[in-house]
């Protein structure tokens, strides 16, 4: 931790991920004096995230970092559904009247650097080394308790302060907000690979695509040019996976012609769906995963984080700049967000479940369901939408 930490901000941000950072460059640039503190010395080199849909495109404009990520990333023009080679539906983000006819994959890793570089170049800075251990809401400001690497111990006072801290969050914690929900017995391998496709009917380069095999599902969703990022819901995924398991795992799930040519990265994790009961108690605000923690099913937990954080810089700016500070005003940011997690959750939950039904009859049905619930007139256009993070509750 540097030692020129400031005594006092307008907004203290505890974690620099997707949202934190949004959320900092979106203050800053309403030259809001903000601060963000981070636990962990170094950025994450690793991903969890690899797709920004098209509505968070649009909101990432607002601060100047679409076209970075557009630059870097790789275009997705559908999201396709397959039952092994059978094509089920293949909602085109391309059909929709949208300012971005489009997903991106890009590692999240890529996504932080993009908004971390934007961040120092509106005069804000990330402290690394950071770890908040201590939160005192006095009415008029919050003091924090900042404990460096070495054990150091500082105070900052903040007028606000903001929990961007993740699934495990300290903050949320510490103001004995509930986090109602569970943990999925199954956990995700995410595994990033180089792939080769072959045959007429397989696997897109430009879509994402979700696969329901026998065992459940598994997700091919482009990241690089030329690299994979495969994930899949397994009851006893490998700490690590090798090329020969990602390869079984490929067989039994998608279309003939997936070929794991390398594997270059592995991980398992555990997921969860669960929501904070308030995304606000007296000063302090909640943002992102330590709000609302998804299934990584449908890519949209680091999406719903990034509008998330958009939304509080509006209400926070108003609050410090105009003085539209009253009750009303901050809960504001609680009575827009909450209902859009809560709806996005419902769908992420949803496609979790019925992508792990695992009986011969109740795979037919979702499979025959689905085929024809798109084809009911004006549906696929509503589900692309939503899947593009489009038209949750607002
Ligand atoms: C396998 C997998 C795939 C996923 N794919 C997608 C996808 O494609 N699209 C999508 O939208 N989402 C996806 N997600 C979800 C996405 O990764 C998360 O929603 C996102 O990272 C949450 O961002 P955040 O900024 O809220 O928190 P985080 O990214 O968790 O960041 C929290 C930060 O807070 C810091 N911190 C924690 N405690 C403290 C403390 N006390 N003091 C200081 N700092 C602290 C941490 O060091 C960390 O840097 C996926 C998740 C998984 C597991």
């Amino acid at each position: 931790m540097t030692t020129n930490i400031p005594v006092s901000v307008d907004v203290a941000i505890v974690g620099a991920g997707p949202a934190g950072l949004a959320l900092a460059c979106a203050l800053r640039q309403s030259c809001v004096n903000v601060v963000v503190l981070d636990a962990a010395l170094e950025p994450s080199s690793y991903s969890r995230a690899t797709l920004i849909h098209s509505q968070t495109l649009e909101v990432l404009d607002t601060i100047d970092v679409t076209r970075d990520i557009l630059g870097e990333g790789v275009p997705i023009s559908a999201f396709s559904a397959w039952s092994r080679s059978s094509y089920l539906t293949q909602p085109e983000f391309s059909q929709m009247d949208a300012k971005y006819r489009m997903s991106i994959g890009l590692p999240q890793s890529s996504t932080e650097r993009i908004l971390a570089s934007r961040l120092h170049r509106l005069g804000g800075e990330t402290i690394r080394g950071a770890t908040v251990t201590g939160m005192n809401d006095c009415g008029d400001i919050v003091e924090l308790e900042v404990t460096g690497n070495a054990g150091t111990k500082t105070a900052i006072s903040a007028r606000y302060v903001v929990a961007a801290d993740g699934l495990h969050s300290s903050l949320r914690r510490m103001l004995r907000i509930p986090f109602e929900g569970s943990e999925y017995s199954a956990s995700m391998l995410a595994v990033d690979c180089r792939l080769s496709i072959s045959g007429k009917f397989s696997l897109s380069p430009h879509e994402a695509s979700i696969c329901f095999g026998a065992d459940g599902f598994v997700l091919f969703l482009p990241m690089t040019p030329g690299t994979w990022r495969v994930q899949a819901l397994l009851e006893d995924a490998p700490k690590h996976a090798s090329l020969e398991q990602v390869q079984e795992i490929v067989d039994e799930r998608a279309p003939t012609g997936v070929t794991v040519e390398e594997v270059t990265w592995s991980n398992r994790f555990q997921i969860h769906h669960r929501h904070a009961r308030h995304y606000r108690k007296g000063r302090v605000f909640l943002i992102g995963d330590a709000a609302h923690t998804l299934s990584p099913a449908g890519g949209q937990g680091m999406n719903t984080g990034i509008q998330d954080a958009i939304k509080l810089a509006y209400v926070l700016s108003a609050a410090i700049i105009d003085g539209e500070d009253s009750e009303v005003d901050l809960d504001r940011y609680e009575q827009c967000r909450r209902p859009v997690a809560k709806s996005v959750m419902a769908m992420t939950h949803r496609l979790t479940i019925v992508g792990q039904w695992k009986s011969a009859w109740a795979r037919c049905a979702r499979n025959w369901f689905i085929g024809l619930f798109m084809q009911i007139s004006g549906v696929e256009p509503k589900m692309t939408r939503k899947f593009a993070a489009f038209d949750h509750a607002q």
